[in-house]
């Protein structure tokens, strides 16, 4: 049977839905400058500036424009078109169109790209497999990182995005900490999409430390790398220690490490909470205008995916396809 939440009117859904996908390219951009950088190497760098990174100006080992983004949005994107091009098809949330857009992402030359996505479709590439098995290494955060559209596209069907982060994230990431990981950060966003409160919030947090403990984040451990628990932890104790998404994003890329995708990942959430709105707009400037429309055009398609009727069914069942 499937769990249906409550959705607000749609202006509001559409607002929320925006700010959190031009609040986390926001995040990738803003903290792609100082990815693997330490919290006291910042400080340093950024003396003049009170020791504080907090401009939109690319650089960064990556050496970026100011302004673009990283694998984070752009694999994001990749599987937003995935899932628009599945409703077109008939074949809806099919995992082989994801995987196939993973390959055209990749041999689209991305600025980066983890090990352990390029294995991931390394292994779909040359071997059809929709995922791997279960791997001691595979719990970095890439699968995390780019699951933002499933949540968008499933909006209202609870099963439907279970049933849909995990597929996509086993395409790369076959681990349970990935898998928790996923579907918890993937709940609090589609919760603050439905305007949950502070309360409520603090509620999920809560819910992914009972049932696994070592994403214990308060006292928050302090450590931002890419593996998926420092993420989320990084990510939860910033959202709810502070209410504001500049004071709340400024405090977590300064964390350094894999400051682009907890800054992603804290501006995905901290934007669903604000709006599109009211995201500050020297940060929306900043970023490349190819960057904005391509992140906004597609949280409304994906939104308006949700919303729609479902198309009717296909007569045939795509192959490899996962339930
Ligand atoms: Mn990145
Ligand atoms: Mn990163």
């Amino acid at each position: 049977m499937l769990e249906r939440t409550p959705l607000p009117p749609l202006p509001l859904l559409l607002d929320r839905a925006l700010g959190a996908y031009l609040g986390f390219a926001i995040g990738d951009a803003l903290g792609a400058t100082v990815e693997f950088m330490t919290p006291r190497e910042i400080a340093h760098r950024f003396a003049a500036q009170g020791g504080v990174h907090r401009q939109i100006v690319g650089g960064g080992w990556l050496r970026l424009p100011a302004g673009q983004v990283t694998d984070d949005t752009t694999m994001s994107l990749a599987l937003g078109d995935a899932l628009l091009r599945g409703a077109r098809l008939g074949r809806p949330l099919d995992t082989t169109l994801i995987a196939d857009a993973f390959v055209a992402w990749r041999r689209g030359r991305p600025v980066d790209c983890g090990h352990t996505c390029r294995r991931g479709i390394l292994r779909y590439l040359h071997h059809g497999s929709l995922h791997g098995e279960p791997h001691d290494g595979d719990a970095g955060n890439g699968a995390l990182m780019r699951n933002l559209p499933v949540a968008l596209a499933t909006l209202g069907d609870d099963t439907a995005f279970e049933r849909v982060s995990i597929a996509q994230a086993h395409i790369t990431h076959h681990h349970p900490l990935s898998d928790a990981a996923v579907l918890a950060i993937g709940h609090l966003l589609r919760a603050l999409l439905a305007g949950a409160g502070p309360a409520e919030l603090r509620t999920h947090g809560e819910r992914l430390v009972t049932r696994q403990p070592v994403f214990r984040f308060q006292p928050y451990p302090g450590r931002a790398s890419a593996y998926v628990v420092d993420t989320v932890q990084t990510v939860l104790h910033h959202l709810l220690a502070f209410d504001d998404f500049e004071a709340a994003m400024l405090a977590t890329v300064n964390q350094g490490e894999d400051a682009d995708t907890t800054g992603a990942l804290l501006g995905m959430l901290a934007g669903a909470r604000c709006g599109a709105a009211a995201l500050p707009r020297p940060w929306k400037r900043q970023l490349l205008p190819a960057v904005v429309h391509a992140v906004s055009d597609q949280a409304s398609a994906l939104v308006a995916l949700a919303l729609s009727p479902p198309p009717p069914a296909a007569n045939t069942a795509p192959e490899n396809a996962t339930a």
